[in-house]
């Protein structure tokens, strides 16, 4: 066998075959152009509630791969026994959830029953058809109100609402499901603020109704949705009083997904982490709504209201293990981050579909 033909084996055996769970949302999409540009095998379970099937195809017209796509809810045993059975799956990255906080407090059966049974279905399945690994994306939002910053991962649980609530609930039961199955290894990723998208603006960011996060009501106001951006508070002990937070763009965090695969792959004995990712950098509201107008020449008007129930002065994050374990740390600046949000919102002014109620 001369060489290249053994290299071309080489490389097919170490294509992994991953199960995206949530792979039409917003970082699950991103995360998916990642794994298919590099070559592995993508399944996604999606139930489309706060995606579009549209997703797939813009996924595929960016990768020119198309992900095979299968619409279910996770909590649906014998729809995800179907493709586990279909499959020999080498990875499960587990996106799918419920996000929204205000939500949460008003439905807490349907965050903790999806939240929390999913995970559970999975880690049936992965048990009983033999997968050993699973990423599950966890949040800084486990911390609350941090008792100092950057946030190390060891810093105590704190959540203030039941979407906290759940990810944190999620964590432990993974932790206890590895002291129990010695072969399954779990990696948490706790995410910071995860804004931009990728830079081709054919995927992004598309919340249904009035956005909860300040990066797409920025975009929003500047494409003409809405008027004005209200800052929550302006009085917190931060540089300019207005809350700061760790921005993180949407490729470095599916890059840290990746890293984590690898990660696995190379110890398959890790048994449980939990990792954070952002950048380690705090931006303030107004650092943020002052790069976007730098950067795409829009003035954003905003006007100060009462704090948001809830929200804490600062939060960013330590990045160190991220970059000691798996070599991973974020790339992109605020200024891109800003540029790429633009660039999708301004291509894709309604988002994927617009005002269309079906899922198209
Ligand atoms: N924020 C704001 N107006 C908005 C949305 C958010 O002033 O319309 C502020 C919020 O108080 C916080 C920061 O922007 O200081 C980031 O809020 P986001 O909801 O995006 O993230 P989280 O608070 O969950 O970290």
């Amino acid at each position: 066998m001369n060489n290249s033909k053994s290299t071309l084996q080489r490389k097919r055996v170490n294509i992994l075959k991953i199960l995206v769970t949530g792979g039409a949302g917003f970082i699950g999409s991103h995360t998916v152009v990642e794994l298919l540009d590099r070559g592995d095998q993508v399944v996604i379970v999606d139930d489309l509630s706060n995606s579009h099937l549209k997703v797939v195809d813009r996924i595929e017209k960016i990768t020119g791969k198309r992900p095979d796509f299968f619409l279910a809810n996770i909590c649906d045993f014998s729809a995800m026994e179907k493709v586990f059975k279909q499959y020999d799956f080498d990875f499960v990255i587990h996106f799918a959830g419920s996000k929204a906080v205000g939500e949460s407090v008003e439905k807490p059966l349907l965050y903790y029953r999806n939240n929390l049974e999913s995970t559970w279905v999975l880690i049936e399945l992965m048990a009983k058809y033999n997968v050993k690994s699973i990423i599950f994306s966890s949040s800084a939002t486990v911390y609350g109100q941090p008792d100092a910053v950057p946030i190390i991962e060891t810093s105590p649980y704190s959540p203030t609402n039941p979407y906290g609530e759940t990810k944190m609930i999620n964590e432990l039961f993974l932790k206890d499901v590895t002291a129990a199955y010695p072969d399954i290894s779990v990696i948490c990723l706790r995410y910071f603020n995860p804004i931009g998208a990728h830079e081709s603006g054919i995927i992004g960011e598309d919340p249904q109704g009035i956005p909860n996060n300040l990066m797409p009501f920025i975009t929003q106001v500047a494409i003409g949705i809405r008027e004005e951006l209200f800052v929550f508070g302006n009085n917190f002990d931060t540089h300019d009083g207005t809350g700061v937070r760790d921005y993180i763009h949407v490729v470095d965090l599916a890059k840290g997904h990746l890293a984590a695969v690898d990660y696995l792959k190379a110890n398959p004995d890790a048994s449980f982490l939990i990792i954070n990712l952002g950048t380690g950098r705090g931006y303030s509201v107004l650092d943020l709504v002052k790069t976007f107008s730098e950067v795409t020449g829009i003035e954003i008007p905003y006007r100060i209201t009462e704090r948001r129930a809830g929200d804490i002065a600062t939060c960013y994050a330590d990045v160190s293990l991220a970059k000691d374990l798996l070599g991973w740390e974020a790339k992109f600046d605020l200024k891109r981050m800003c540029k790429d949000s633009w660039r999708w919102q301004s291509q894709n002014p309604k988002g994927y579909c617009g005002n269309c109620s079906q899922k198209e």
